[in-house]
C-alpha cells in the first residue's frame, strides 16, 4: 500500500463521521502522490503526511444570544487552525445552517493549499457557525456576532490568527465582530480582515477575487498561445466575484454574454453592461431577471443555468456543484475550451473528470478554485501588511501587487504540473505547488 493511501485509510478509521472532510482529504492527497513518491523517505520519517491531514487545533464552543422577542437560543461556534507553518491562520468565518466540523475541516485543508499558492505569509484557518443570519434584525446580528467574538477573541490575534468573512459574514458582521474584539481587548489591530474602509480595510477587496481569476485566467489563455480578447466568455452568478469578473474580462477585451442567480440567467449578445448589473445588484439589490427589461436585446431564462449557450471561457461564480457533468459535456459540445473556477468547488467531480478527458484529447484548459479564485485571500493578507504598517495603499497599487500574485500562481501551478510530470494538469499543479511550501517549512520546523 502507499504511502498517500495509508494516510488515507487511518484518516477515515479515525474520523468515520466526518464525509465531507474524508473526501476532500482524499482527493487533496491522491493529486500529492507524484510529490510524495519523490520524497517518501523523508516525509515517512517526519509522519508528514500523518501531520499534515489533522488541524493543529480545534477550537469549539456555545455561542448563547438572545433574539428581538427575548427567546434565547444555542449555537455551535467552531475556529479549525488547520496549519500555521508558513504564516499565522487565516481563513474565513461561515454563519450557515450547514456548518460543522466536518466540512471545517475539509474547508481549512483547501484553504492552507489555496494560501500557500499567493505566495504570501498565511497559514490556513476556517471556522463560523450553525447560525443562520437569513432574517434576522440587525440587533439580533450584532448580539450574535458579540457573543461569538466573547469566546473567539481568546484565540485570535494579528500575529495568530486572522479571520475574515465567508457565505454569511459579510461587512455588517466583520464590523461587529471587530468592535467586540476591540472592546474585549482593547487593541485597535488587523485581527479581521474584510474591514471597512473606515478602519483598516484595503482598497480593493471588493475586486480582488473577479479581477483575480480574470488575470490567472488571461495568464492561462496565454499560456496556451491565445488571447482573451474577442473570446466569448460566460460567467454564472451576479454577486460579488461575478460582477468584477464581468468587469475586468470585458476591459481585457472579452465579450461577457452571460450573468444569472439562483432563479435563472440573463443572455445578452452584445456583452453585459457593467453599469446596469450593478445598479441592479448593487444599489437596487433587485433580481437578475429585471436585467432583461431594461437592455434591448436581452433575454431571460428562468430556472436554467448559463452552461448551454456557445462561449469559448466559463468563469462559474455562483455556488458549488454549479456545474455537473452534463453541463460539462453541453460546454464542450458548445466549443467551450477554458473553465476557471470564482466560486469554490463550482465543478462537481464528474465534471472535474470530464474536463481531464477533454485535456488530454483537446488540450482543454481548467484552473482549480484554489488557484484561480486566490485573488480574494491575497488582498486579505495584503490588507493585513498594510494594518501591520498603519497605512492605506492606494487602488492601483493593491491591483498591481494582486495581478502579479495572480501571474505568480499560473506560473508556479504550470511549472510544478510540469516538473511532476503532469504538464497542463492544473489540479494537480495546484495542490502540489501549494502543498511543497507547507511541506518544506514543516520539515524545516521539526516534530511540532
Ligand atoms: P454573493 O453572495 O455576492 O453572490 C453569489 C451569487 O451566486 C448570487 O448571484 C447568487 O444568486 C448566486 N447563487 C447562489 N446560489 C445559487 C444557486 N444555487 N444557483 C445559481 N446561482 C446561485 O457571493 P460571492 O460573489 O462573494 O461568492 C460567490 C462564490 O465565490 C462563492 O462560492 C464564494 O465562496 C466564492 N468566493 C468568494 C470570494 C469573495 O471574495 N467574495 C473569495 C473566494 C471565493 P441569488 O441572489 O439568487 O442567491
Amino acid at each position: 500500500m502507499s504511502y498517500v493511501e495509508e494516510v488515507y485509510q487511518n484518516l477515515e478509521k479515525k474520523h468515520p463521521a466526518e464525509p465531507e472532510f474524508l473526501e476532500a482529504a482524499k482527493r487533496i492527497l491522491d493529486s500529492l502522490d507524484p510529490i510524495v513518491k519523490a520524497h517518501e523517505d523523508v516525509y515517512r520519517k517526519n509522519a508528514l503526511l500523518e501531520r499534515f491531514v489533522e488541524p493543529e487545533r480545534i477550537i469549539s464552543f456555545r455561542v448563547p444570544w438572545t433574539d428581538d422577542k427575548g427567546v434565547n437560543h444555542v449555537n455551535l461556534g467552531y475556529r479549525v487552525q488547520f496549519n500555521s507553518a508558513i504564516g499565522p491562520y487565516k481563513g474565513g468565518l461561515r454563519f450557515h445552517p450547514s456548518v460543522n466540523q466536518s466540512i471545517l475541516k475539509f474547508l481549512g485543508m483547501e484553504q492552507i493549499l489555496k494560501n500557500s499558492l499567493t505566495s504570501l505569509p498565511i497559514g490556513g484557518g476556517k471556522g463560523g457557525s450553525d447560525f443562520d443570519p437569513h432574517g434576522k434584525s440587525d440587533a439580533e446580528v450584532m448580539r450574535f456576532c458579540q457573543s461569538f467574538m466573547t469566546e473567539l477573541f481568546k484565540y485570535i490575534g494579528k500575529d495568530t490568527d486572522v479571520p475574515a468573512g465567508d457565505i454569511g459574514v459579510g461587512g455588517r458582521e466583520v464590523g461587529f465582530l471587530y468592535g467586540q474584539y476591540k472592546r474585549l481587548t482593547g487593541l485597535y489591530e488587523g485581527v479581521l480582515t474584510g474591514k471597512g474602509l473606515s478602519f483598516g480595510g484595503s482598497l480593493a477587496r471588493t475586486e480582488a477575487t473577479g479581477y483575480g481569476l480574470v488575470y490567472i485566467t488571461d495568464e492561462m489563455v496565454k499560456g496556451a498561445g491565445k488571447t482573451l480578447a474577442g473570446k466569448t466568455v460566460l460567467v454564472s452568478g451576479s454577486g460579488n466575484v461575478a460582477q468584477y469578473a464581468v468587469k475586468k474580462a470585458t476591459e481585457l477585451g472579452a465579450k461577457v454574454v452571460t450573468v444569472s442567480d439562483s432563479a435563472g440567467y440573463i443572455y445578452d449578445p452584445n456583452g453585459i453592461n457593467f453599469e446596469v448589473l450593478c445598479q441592479i445588484k448593487q444599489v437596487e439589490r433587485a433580481r437578475i431577471k429585471v436585467y432583461a427589461d431594461r437592455v434591448p436585446g436581452s433575454v431571460y431564462h428562468e430556472g436554467e443555468k448559463p452552461w448551454g449557450e456557445k462561449c469559448d471561457i466559463a468563469l462559474p461564480c455562483a455556488t458549488q456543484n454549479e456545474i455537473t457533468g452534463s453541463d460539462a459535456e453541453k460546454l464542450i459540445a458548445n466549443g467551450c475550451w477554458c473553465v476557471a473556477e470564482g466560486a469554490n468547488m463550482p465543478s462537481d467531480a464528474d465534471a472535474i473528470d470530464r474536463y481531464e478527458k477533454a485535456r488530454v484529447e483537446s488540450g482543454f484548459l481548467f484552473m482549480p478554485a484554489k488557484a484561480a479564485n486566490a485573488g480574494g485571500v491575497a488582498v486579505s493578507a495584503l490588507e493585513m501588511s498594510q494594518n501591520s504598517e498603519r497605512l492605506s495603499w492606494s487602488f492601483e497599487e493593491v491591483d498591481k501587487k494582486l495581478k502579479d500574485i495572480m501571474v505568480n500562481i499560473y506560473k508556479n501551478v504550470s511549472t510544478t504540473a510540469e516538473k511532476y510530470g503532469h504538464a497542463g494538469d492544473f489540479v494537480t499543479g495546484a495542490n502540489i505547488a501549494g502543498f511543497e511550501k507547507v511541506a518544506d517549512a514543516m520539515l524545516a520546523q521539526g516534530l511540532v
